[in-house]
């Protein structure tokens, strides 16, 4: 499978199960349709709601599904201001690298209702850790340059 953005061949990464197609070139992350499912599974609370918490809005993406090819549908999160993209014939979703930061409040707001499911919380964890982006470890130096005021 090739990224949407750039074309490049995406490596596949699993994550305890679950499978994820990563971009090397823009860091993008592509999740199947089912794959999502079965995270979202995990969560009780949103059981049977899933369908609920996605807002499909009229815009077009502008990327294509790397599946079948067809135009993507840009959209949000109910409650969150993230966008994603989506097929239109559920083939899956695509997380641009610089989506990483709402993903991962959104995924850290729903683990902490997940005691139950380790399994699923350490999936997410291990997703996410491969989405972080370098940047906090600058503040940590900046004090030491400042001069500790
Ligand atoms: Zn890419
Ligand atoms: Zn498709």
């Amino acid at each position: 499978m090739q990224c949407p953005r750039d074309g490049a061949d995406l490596a596949v990464e699993h994550h305890y199960g679950i499978e994820v197609d990563h971009c090397p070139t823009c860091n993008g992350r592509w999740l199947d349709h089912h794959e999502l499912d079965a995270l979202e599974a995990t969560v009780e609370s949103t059981k049977g709601q899933r369908r609920a918490m996605v807002q499909y809005s009229n815009r077009d993406s502008d990327i294509n599904c790397p599946v079948c090819g067809k135009r993507m549908t840009a959209f949000n999160y109910r409650a969150y201001d993230l966008e994603l993209d989506t097929c239109r014939e559920e083939h899956g979703y695509w997380l641009d690298s610089g989506e990483e930061g709402r993903v991962r409040d959104i995924i850290e707001d729903r683990i902490r209702g997940l005691e139950r499911a380790a399994g699923a919380e350490a999936a997410w964890g291990s997703f996410l850790s491969g989405l972080r982006g370098g940047g906090k470890r600058s503040s940590f130096f900046d004090r030491f340059r400042g001069g500790g005021r």
